[in-house]
This record gives structure tokens, sequence and C-alpha cells, in this order.
């Protein structure tokens, strides 16, 4: 089964919108010829227009770092469906684990962003992962379970879902799953989906995520259930973006 490797940028909470333009603009400069991965950033809100002018006509695809479920109304500091697209984004990111962590994010409501958004026509990128004090208390499988099927929950559409396993542990911390590690719960989650979607599970890509970089990319992508990976800090400079983007061309 053949699946077209997803090379995804996070920048979090970095890069004005002037600074994300250039990061784009160098990306496109440096891009190889031939064969490309899909390649895709999630900027900070308030950055995404000058983003997208950046990206615009290019091979890289603009996404949210988040999206509310609801179509408008009093939810202070959140950001609609209707909005996101009108600025151009066809991506949405739910449920990463820094949601999860400080702001307060549950099962129910990465399931009802993610919903919202694949209605809507966004692809919903859903992090799933395991703290490391459920992983040395034995829970990884458990807590991948949980939060997979929960995430999907009332979801049909899997032409707009991808999953994107990011161990908390190995976020942000220069720790990376080994490759064997990751593949092992990206096929339990191969597994869960399959068990939902039957045969249309195996067009749904799994990322890794985790302290990605250049040096760590071939051998991770190189695994049959990682089809791509959510990159934080590496993708933040142009040489780092661009070699990832590249090791997912010979992937
Ligand atoms: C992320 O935040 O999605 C991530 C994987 O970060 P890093 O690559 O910096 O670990």
């Amino acid at each position: 089964m053949s699946r077209r490797i997803l090379i995804a940028g996070n920048w979090k909470m970095n890069k004005t919108s002037a600074e994300g333009a250039t990061l784009v603009g160098e990306v496109l400069a440096g891009l190889p010829s031939g064969n490309l991965p899909e390649i895709l950033v999630f900027p900070p809100y308030l950055t995404i227009p000058a983003v997208v002018a950046a990206a615009k006509g290019s091979a890289i695809e603009v996404g949210a770092e988040n999206v509310h479920w609801a179509e408008s109304g009093a939810f202070t500091g959140e950001v609609s469906t209707a909005m996101l697209k009108d600025a151009g984004v066809t991506h949405a990111l739910v449920g990463h684990s820094e949601r999860r962590q400080y702001f307060g994010e549950t099962d129910e409501t990465v399931n009802k962003r993610a919903a919202a958004a694949i209605s809507a026509g966004l692809v919903a990128v859903i992090c799933v992962g395991e703290t490391l004090a459920e992983r040395e208390a034995g829970e990884t499988a458990s807590v991948i379970d949980r939060q997979t099927r929960k995430a999907l929950e009332g979801i049909s559409d899997t032409s707009r879902v991808v999953i994107a396993y990011e161990p908390v542990w190995a976020i942000g911390t220069g720790k990376t799953a080994t490759p064997d590690m990751a593949q092992e719960v990206h096929a339990q989650i191969r597994a869960i989906l399959k068990d939902l979607y039957g045969d249309a599970a195996d067009s749904i890509r799994i990322l890794y995520g985790g302290s990605m970089k250049p040096a760590n990319a071939p051998e991770l992508l190189a695994k049959p259930d990682i089809n791509g990976g959510l990159i934080g800090g590496a993708s933040l400079k142009a040489p780092d973006f661009l070699a990832l983007v590249k090791a997912g061309a010979e992937a």
C-alpha cells in the first residue's frame, strides 16, 4: 500500500509574520526537484495570512495549530473552521500534547475539534501519545487505544484523517523513540484504524513526532507504518526542514 509521505512542521508559538514568510521562501528556494513528499506547515494563527501568501501556488500547504468546533459564538480566544478556510488553511492540528498538558484539552474536546474540522472540509492531524509516566507504568497501549478511538468517534471520512503519534517524553527533549519502538505503536494504531474502518485504514497516514531530525528521519521513515513526520524544533530552520523533506522524498 503506497501512502504519500507527509512532512509537517509545527511552528508552535514561534515566528512573526515576516519571519514565517521568510522561512517559507527559504524552503521553497531549496526544494529538490523531482518527487516531493506532501509538505505542510502549522504557523501560529495570527501569522497564517502572511504564510499562506508566501506559500501561494507552491508545494507547501498551511494548517492551523488548533480549531474550535462551533461555527461562531461566545468562545473567547477560539477560531472557527470558516475563519481558517477563509484564510486559506487546509489542515488543522488537533490534540497536540502541549494543548492536552497546558490547556485542558481532553479526549472529548479533541474529538469535537477533529469532527468539526473534517466536516468543514479540513484535514485533521490528530495527535496521540503517552507521557513518560504512562510508558513506565506499561500503559502505552491502553493510552493510545483510548485516545485514538475517542478522537475518531463518529468520524467516517477517513480521507481527511491523519494521525500523529507523538510520545510526550520525546517532544522537544532531544529523546527520540527508536524506530522499532515507534513502529510498534504505529502498528497498534494501524490495527485500531483497521478495526474502525476496515480496508480504508490502509490509506490513512500515521506520522511520527518527537525530536525527529535529519539524522534520525531516514531510519524512522523506513518503517512500514511511519508515513511521515510532525516536526517541531527542526521545522524552524530551513536547512533542517529541507533535509527532512529530502528524507521524505527518498523514503
Ligand atoms: C511537536 O511539537 O509536534 C514536536 C514533535 O516537536 P519536536 O520535534 O521539537 O520534538
